[in-house]
């Protein structure tokens, strides 16, 4: 493969984001305390089963980030390593919630840094407010009609309640 200098400066923060919320928004604003440069990359295949297409998630985060343009929203596909090697990015930025986090994070990190020996993988705590705030968590509640504001970005507010609607429908 064509070696391409890494940018130290710059980091990519991948996931799923289905969909985004105030965990996200504060990994990422955190991350641009360290780096220049934060590169949010919307996994296209997941093993789980999306609530929002990825174009959706992508067009809801360019949304959410539209006055900041030291964020960049992008869906990728494939080995995260190879995207991030694409993108001449130093870092690979993720969230730390529990230790259920932990095992899964931990195996991650190690196989990417054997894949790719020049990108760290750099992670942030939550702030203890998101602590218990999932994607899976915001949809159960949203889709049973509980109140969800605050917990994601404004933006996502509407989308969530609609689309909740419309798989219920679809689900009927
Ligand atoms: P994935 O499907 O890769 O876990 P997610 O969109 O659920 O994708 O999460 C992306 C990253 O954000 C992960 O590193 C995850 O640990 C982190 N994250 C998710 N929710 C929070 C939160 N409430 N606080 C801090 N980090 C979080």
């Amino acid at each position: 493969m064509e070696h391409k200098a890494l940018n130290p400066r710059l980091a990519v923060y991948p996931g799923t984001f289905d969909p985004l919320t105030k965990g996200h928004l504060s990994i990422t604003s955190r991350g641009l305390m360290i780096f220049d440069r934060v590169i949010l990359a919307v996994a296209k295949s997941t093993p789980k089963k999306t609530l929002f297409t990825v174009e959706e998630r992508v067009e809801l985060a360019r949304e959410v980030f539209r006055e900041q343009p030291n964020v960049l929203v992008e869906p990728f596909d494939g080995l995260l390593i190879d995207y991030v090697t694409r993108r001449g990015a130093g870092a690979v930025l993720r969230g730390l919630r529990a230790v259920s986090d932990f095992e899964y994070e931990f195996q991650m990190a190690l196989m990417n840094r054997r894949l790719a020996r020049d990108i760290q993988t750099v992670f942030l705590m939550t702030d203890y407010k998101w602590m218990y705030l999932s994607s899976t968590i915001v949809k159960e509640v949203a889709c049973h009609g509980g109140n969800v504001k605050g917990l994601v970005p404004d933006e996502v507010v509407s989308p969530l309640y609609a689309r909740c609607v419309a798989r219920a429908r679809e689900g009927a």
